[in-house]
């Protein structure tokens, strides 16, 4: 085959106009009740019985002729003759004549003769008879027979998506099964790289996201999806995939190998086997998007990176999904949101990743490729090709990654599990980066976070104040937070004893702009001062000074692992990982945050959590609170 080159690519809106012609037929299946739950009804469905089936009592009393009860008051009740009692499920006859009542349960058929029932609260029974307190009118508390849903009654309709209460009505009906329509999606997923979830990952290799976050996505739009795996680069196999599943399913999906290079295989498969309808869509992430047609089955090329992917999904491939089954998204896939800080865009269509906290948007992009951005973004902004920059506080709507919900506050800076228990007390939900302090503090400049989470120490020994004013920070607060114990990380057999031993072992450090290897820093210049050493000839010696892990957590992982002797961190994260410790220093870890976001009900819940007992008694081991603790600063 020969190698296209992507030259005229088709505009958005071309590309829109082309996806709303596009419709499958799905089949129309028939499931029962108990798998039915987020499926598309495939026909009105008319009630085959009256519900209730019968007249019922909806009250535990006595039936009776309502006349007999029109003289019955408090002080002077009527007497009536009890001739038996009707239990719920009860098939027995009765009759109930002049002057009698019988005893009848909530849910029992309301006996031949009695047209009401008295509730028992208005009765008393003595022996054979029973006193009567308050008149009822005819009809009262008797559920009549198909009052409910009568028969014929059309009780649900033709492309409801199926929920509980579908179920409900439609096991209240009798019926068992419930048809429903079946659009079969097949997914496959393209890259020699890729290994299944749950397999030990080898060098190389990457774990296949796409099969399952696009199969969850496709359920989410009520599609049905197949996942036929992982198919390696190669022609004839991606050939033989595409085929099998063009057989058997309705759309057909395939993710990665769009990229130029080795790339368009895709793109000459559909080609060769059928019809291209773009020659991709001109649209950033996920140039040169493949949409073709084989045998009639639309067939689309989803890029590789799994937020890409996603979001072109959302974008090009839901809508045929919800147009074939005749619906309307079940949850809202657009939400309005405002623009929480500026975005600059290169020039070209774009569906950008943000990230929407409270209503505000922030942009998720780390570099194309990066797996967190999943994690971290609630949907995409689409940036138009003449649009330069997105001015702060400008309206947009974002198009969300399927049913999500958006965190309550956004913290970004060091990783600490304190954060976690706060999380966990105050009942919200964090959008927590881990990117070191330093990220933090330029998060919180920018605009891009409600709170930087920092530990940095200045030449003095000051925390977070001295890079505040050095920064120029303005309009924010320094929250005091807690203190931490800081030391050698090893394994128990391997124990350090102190950090004179750092030059003799491999390190694993922080990364560049985390407080806590600015701490460490701090220690080895005191220490090389001791020896009478420049702190950079000694840090020369120390093997791994210059690696980088991004939270106290994945340090412990490395010297657990054994790819380091030694690592420096919190206690609580060396008693979390079950590794040996030794204290070297302490630092404070606190909050910055926006003057104008104290007021909001979600940070009065954070700094109220912050400043608790409960607080103070639930915090990890090396971690205390102090008289600083919870302290609002103001002045720097
Ligand atoms: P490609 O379009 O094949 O060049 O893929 C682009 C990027 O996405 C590469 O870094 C791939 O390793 C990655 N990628 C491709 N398919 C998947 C998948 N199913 N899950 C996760 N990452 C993927
Ligand atoms: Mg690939």
């Amino acid at each position: 085959m020969e190698r296209k080159e992507f030259r005229e690519l088709t505009s958005v809106e071309d590309a829109r106009k082309l996806i709303e012609q596009i419709r499958v037929q799905p089949e129309i299946i028939t499931l029962a009740i108990e798998k039915a739950v987020g499926h598309i009804i495939a026909d009105d469905i008319p009630s085959g019985v009256d519900v209730p089936a019968f007249n019922r009592s909806i009250k535990d009393g006595y039936a009776i002729r309502a006349k007999d009860t029109y003289q019955a008051s408090e002080p002077e009740p009527r007497k009536l003759g009890f001739i038996g009692s009707i239990p719920a499920g009860c098939t027995d006859k009765f009759f109930v004549d002049d002057e009698e009542v019988i005893e009848i349960s909530t849910g029992a058929p309301i006996p031949e003769g009695a047209d009401a029932v008295v509730m028992v609260e208005n009765t008393k029974q003595t022996g054979e008879s029973v006193l009567i307190y308050q008149p009822v009118h005819i009809g009262e508390n008797i559920m009549r027979a198909g009052s409910d849903i009568m028969k014929g009654e059309r009780v649900l309709r033709k492309n409801t998506r199926i929920s509980s209460r579908e179920i409900g009505v439609l096991a209240s009906i009798g019926m068992n099964e419930v048809p429903v329509k079946r659009l079969l999606v097949g997914i496959i997923s393209t890259g020699s790289e890729l290994i299944k979830p749950g397999e030990t990952l080898e060098l190389s290799k990457i774990y296949d996201a796409n099969s399952y976050a696009i199969a969850a996505a496709i359920e989410e739009c009520g599609g049905t999806p197949r996942i036929y795996g992982i198919v390696h680069d190669d022609e004839k196999l991606m050939e033989e995939a595409l085929e099998k599943a063009i057989q058997e399913c309705d759309i057909v999906l395939t993710s990665g190998s769009t990229s130029a290079g080795a790339g368009d295989i895709m793109y000459m498969i559909i080609e060769e086997k059928g019809e291209t309808l773009t020659h991709g869509i001109a649209i950033k992430p996920g140039k040169p998007v493949v949409i073709g047609m084989i045998k009639n089955v639309p067939t689309i090329g989803l890029p590789g990176n799994p937020t890409s992917a996603l979001s072109i999904f959302n974008e090009f491939v839901a809508p045929i999904i919800y147009n074939s089954l005749g619906i309307k998204p079940a949850f809202k896939t657009k939400v309005t949101a405002v623009m929480g800080t500026g975005i600059r865009s290169g020039g070209r269509e774009e569906l950008f990743p943000v990230g929407v906290v409270r209503g505000k948007v922030y942009p998720a992009d780390k570099t194309s490729g990066a797996i967190t951005t999943l994690s971290d973004a609630d949907g995409t902004i689409e940036i138009r090709a003449h649009t330069e920059y997105i001015e702060p506080g400008s309206e947009v709507e974002v198009t969300m990654f399927g049913n999500v919900r958006s965190p309550d506050l956004m913290l970004v800076g060091g990783q600490c599990p304190g954060i976690d228990l706060l999380e966990e007390m105050t009942g919200l939900v964090f959008r927590t980066l881990n990117r070191g302090s330093s990220a933090g503090f330029a998060a919180i400049s920018s605009g891009t976070t409600d709170i930087a989470c920092v530990n940095m120490v200045d030449a003095e020994g000051n925390y977070n104040s001295s890079t505040i004013s050095k920064m120029n920070l303005e309009n924010i607060v320094l929250v005091k937070g807690y203190r931490r114990e800081l030391g050698l990380i090893f394994t128990p057999d391997n124990h350090v004893d102190g950090l004179e031993e750092i030059t003799s072992l491999q390190l694993i450090n922080r990364n560049r702009g985390s407080g806590t290897r600015a701490i460490l820093e701090r220690e080895l210049g005191t220490l090389a001062e001791a020896k009478g050493m420049t702190k950079s000839e000694f840090i020369k010696n120390i093997k791994g000074y210059n690696s980088g892990s991004k939270t106290h957590r994945s340090v412990c992982d490395a010297v657990k692992s054994g790819k380091a002797d030694v690592g420096f961190g919190i206690r609580a994260a060396a008693e979390e990982a079950g590794l040996g410790f030794i204290p070297v220093a302490e630092d404070e870890f606190d909050f910055v945050i926006h003057k104008d976001l104290l007021d909001i009900e979600e940070m009065q819940a954070f700094l109220s959590a912050l400043q608790s007992e409960e607080f103070s008694k639930r915090l990890q081991n090396g971690m205390y609170t102090y008289e600083m603790t919870g302290r609002i600063i103001s002045s720097f």
